[in-house]
């Protein structure tokens, strides 16, 4: 199995540190919003990776993190009334929602900065111990001209980065030794959360969170470290700064990032009103149909978000389906007889697409190319698949492109009962604004809580009322 790198910008042949194993690490969310689908698109890659590799027989130990310690969770705290804690909490609980609809298995663990705090003091004591780091008033900062390959994975020379930063001079950081020197800790301000080090009371830099949870739950050395590709620089390369200086081995052996998601062409921003949530198109659509569609492209090229593109993944995601649904009533109306001839020689060759499949998956994760071995074997199975079918031969088929969609995190299963659920939850909630309306307030409540019973919650807004699974 290939896998592109960017520390060496090639594709390398994958080899883990330990045989049969593999520690990955990705860069998780901040959580102080619903996650967006930018933020999805992380996820929903790397999940797939680690399907992938699990379907090859790794035992993959894949830790993902919360950061819940940054100035915008502090920031929405002021603004809310509320404590930063309080901020993060919810949207863990909320990203945990949105996960579980994209059908993201859970890590192997999910650490959160805040429960990591001392790790975060004993290596910026190491790193001060070794020489790469010192304190200024309270505030650490690396010297970041004493790692000698500093820049080894953006590729950025160390004398640009200081002709950039010469007239940059961030207020409160002038006792710097160098412009280019980052904050390991910093002392707190006001109103902020903090935890008591040697240097100040104060929180640890975002760079240093990531370095301490790799080394607590996979190690010095790891396998692989992923997350999107504007966390090359400054998070990564800081991180390899940090964590080689003070482990003395090389951090990770291998780097992916994926590419960014766009909206009709353009970055995605806020404030340009082209910004989706997650949650917003769990509005419209089943999320299987979001992670459909980001694993429709290449995870390293940019992919654009638009109505046209999420109709056509629908459109193709229901290909699949229908497939699957023609298999399941083959395997309930077929003959027991037993496998043909034929039926078996046709077996034998729908597993080229299985190769396909797998050769398309060892290329650097390719799932756009795996994606069209799928559509592949659909239509093979919808040719071959007729009313004289062995029960056996349905069966065969159906276990082939599960283990494929398996692997994609894609659920042939649950689409028909899904499908009818959000038809009778709209009506539902067509029928309770009536009743509202009508001053009827009792039966509104009846129609909450019954679909509160089935697992479907309700949330009033100023657009309109919306739902969620729970
Ligand atoms: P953040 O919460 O900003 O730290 O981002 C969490 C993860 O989402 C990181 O891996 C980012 O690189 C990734 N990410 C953020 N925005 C986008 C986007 N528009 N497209 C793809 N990945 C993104
Ligand atoms: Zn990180």
């Amino acid at each position: 199995m290939k896998i592109y790198n960017t520390l060496t910008r090639t594709k390398e042949e994958f080899v883990p540190l330990k045989e049969g194993e593999v520690s990955m690490y990705v860069c998780g969310p901040t959580v102080y919003n619903l996650i967006h689908i930018g933020n999805a698109r992380p996820m929903i890659v790397f999940d797939t990776f680690r399907r992938y590799l699990e379907y090859k027989g790794y035992k993959v130990n894949y830790v993902s993190n919360f950061t819940d310690v940054d100035d915008k969770i502090i920031a929405t705290a002021i603004a809310e009334g509320t404590t930063a804690e309080e901020i993060s909490q919810k949207y863990i609980a909320e990203c945990k929602k949105d996960m579980e609809g994209m059908n993201i298995m859970p890590a192997t663990v999910h650490p959160q900065a805040t429960e990591e705090i001392d790790g975060m003091i004993s290596l910026i004591e190491t790193l001060i111990e070794k020489g790469y780091a010192y304190d200024k008033d309270g505030t650490v900062y690396f010297r970041t001209r004493k790692f000698e390959e500093y820049g080894k994975l953006s590729k950025k020379n160390i004398d640009d980065l200081e002709a950039g930063h010469r007239d940059i001079k961030v207020v409160g950081e002038e006792s710097k030794e160098d412009p280019l020197d980052f904050v390991l800790w910093k002392p707190k301000k006001e109103g902020e959360p903090s935890w008591q080090a040697p240097w100040s009371d104060g929180r640890p830099g975002w760079h240093t969170e990531c370095s301490v949870m790799a080394k607590k739950y996979l190690g010095d050395e790891i396998d692989i470290h992923a997350g999107g590709e504007d966390l090359i620089f400054p998070h990564h390369e800081n991180e390899i700064a940090q964590s080689e200086c003070a482990n003395g081995v090389q951090f990770a052996k291998y780097w992916m990032h994926n590419a960014f998601l766009n909206i009709n062409n353009k970055k995605m921003s806020k404030s340009e009103g082209n910004f989706f949530t997650v949650r917003d198109i769990s509005e419209k659509y089943d999320l299987q149909v979001l992670r459909f569609f980001m694993l429709s492209a290449h995870y390293r090229s940019p992919l654009n978000f638009s109505d046209e593109l999420m109709e056509a993944a629908k459109n193709g995601l229901d290909r699949i389906l229908t497939a699957a649904e023609k298999l399941r009533d083959a395997i309930a109306a077929g003959n027991d007889n037993g496998l043909t001839d034929d039926e078996r020689i046709d077996i034998n060759e729908a597993g080229k697409f299985v190769e396909k499949f797998e050769e398309a998956m060892d290329d650097d994760n390719n799932t756009a190319n795996a994606i069209s071995a799928v559509f592949e074997l659909v239509k093979y199975s919808n040719s071959k698949i007729d009313e004289n079918s062995s029960k056996d031969f349905a069966i065969a088929l159906y276990e082939i492109l599960l283990r494929l969609t398996d692997v994609l995190g894609i659920i042939v299963e649950k689409e028909e009962e899904l499908q009818g659920d959000e038809e009778y939850i709209k009506e539902m909630i067509a029928k309770r604004a009536e009743a509202k309306k009508n001053k009827d307030f009792a039966l509104a409540d009846q129609i909450r809580d019954e679909l509160d019973a089935k697992g479907i919650e309700l949330e009033d807004t100023r657009e309109g009322t919306k739902w969620n699974r729970k």
